[in-house]
């Protein structure tokens, strides 16, 4: 990445909070200072695409697609800097490892080593490529788009003993599912029910042998929500219902959720508007209103240092055999969307760079 940038002339950065890199290219006049963000961390997943240029590495995969957002933005880096005497403001192409990583992820580190500074940064872009939209359809969204993730463990602490005999232990295996069950009632009877909310106990750790009850279990859980309100709530009722719980049968628990977790991805209603106004001019694209989803992205940090929007390019094509979605063994790219994308993040750049820019 470093080299095509320094190719098109595009000073650059690496090693920027880990493997990061960070190109900046300046226009020619006072506009102001846009950052597009691609993400290219892969995912530990054996590729079972048939595509000539399957992952070579074992168990790792680009099962969610950053291999392209790092071609479109290379793409777009290379258009803009063709017309940079016509560009006013400032570009920034921030290449982010880790998002995929969770906690600390990787925008974290790198807006700490000051990406989104010197000179500061007035308007933010970010690009997925999307496995649940059709190809060539590019959606936005104001508000809210993506949850926060938050990863929660609950160990069960009771006292194990012979299975024929559970009078005389605490059974943190029965406990467990009386946990798993209850906290569905988080949801259910807790939460606002116009709020997008979801809890998932995903892995359940415990004992050995069938005639023997443990010393304890262990949840490993996380819990989805769109505004920080309801986060706080379902993450004092989720700890509330486990330990009760836990305490009516006589076991102890801790819960603990992940700190640094992801923030909820929140786009600004003005700048999406305006991204949608000026996508809309790309031929062979439609554009339309994106539904909110329930995954994480660290992109929401950016998004607390400047406005901006986080959008989608759909590469659903049954017709070529591009119908899994992200996360997918088989997730496979309509490679023809590509130039939807480096075109929509050029043009994103380029107006809003040249806002009220001589
Ligand atoms: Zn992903
Ligand atoms: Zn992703």
């Amino acid at each position: 990445m470093a080299e095509k940038l320094n190719a098109s002339g595009i000073e650059v950065r690496t090693r920027v909070g880990g493997t990061g890199v960070l190109g900046t290219l300046r226009g020619t006049g006072s506009g102001k200072v846009v950052a597009l963000r691609a993400d290219m961390d892969a995912l530990p997943l054996e590729e079972l695409a048939e595509v000539d240029f399957r992952s070579s590495a074992k168990g790792v995969m680009h099962a969610c697609g950053h291999d392209t957002h790092v071609a479109m933005l290379l793409g777009a880096a290379k258009i803009l800097s063709k017309h940079r005497k016509n560009l006013r403001g400032t570009v920034k192409f921030i290449f982010q490892p880790a998002e995929e990583h969770g906690g600390r992820g990787g925008a974290k580190p790198m807006i700490e080593e000051g990406v989104m500074k010197d000179p500061k940064v007035d308007y933010v872009f970010g690009l997925h490529i999307d496995g649940d939209e059709k190809s060539g359809v590019i959606a936005f969204r104001g508000g809210p788009i993506m949850a926060a993730p938050d990863r929660f463990v609950v160990r069960i602490v009771g006292r194990g003993g012979h299975g024929s005999a559970p009078h005389q232990t605490v059974d943190p295996v029965y406990i467990a599912a009386q946990v798993i069950t209850a906290v569905q009632g988080v949801s259910g009877r807790m939460i606002d029910p116009v709020q997008p909310f979801v809890i998932s106990i995903g892995a359940v750790h415990s004992g050995t042998k069938e005639n023997i009850i443990p010393d304890e279990a262990i949840l490993e859980g996380t819990i989805r929500t769109l505004d920080e309100a309801t986060r706080n709530r379902s993450k004092a009722k989720v700890t509330e219902v486990a330990k009760g719980v836990c305490k009516a049968f006589g076991a102890k628990a801790t819960v603990e959720f992940e700190k640094d977790a992801y923030p909820v991805t929140v786009n600004d209603d003005a700048a999406t508007e305006k991204a949608m106004k000026i996508v809309k001019t790309i031929r062979g694209t439609k554009v339309t209103v994106r539904k909110q989803l329930l995954g994480g992205e660290d992109f929401s940090r950016f998004l607390h240092e400047a406005p901006g929007t986080f959008y989608f390019l759909g590469t659903v094509n049954p017709r070529k055999g591009c119908v899994y979605p992200n996360h997918s063994s088989k997730f496979k790219v309509d490679e023809d969307v590509l130039k939807y994308g480096t075109a929509s993040l050029a043009t994103l750049a380029f107006e809003f760079a040249n806002e009220n820019g001589r």
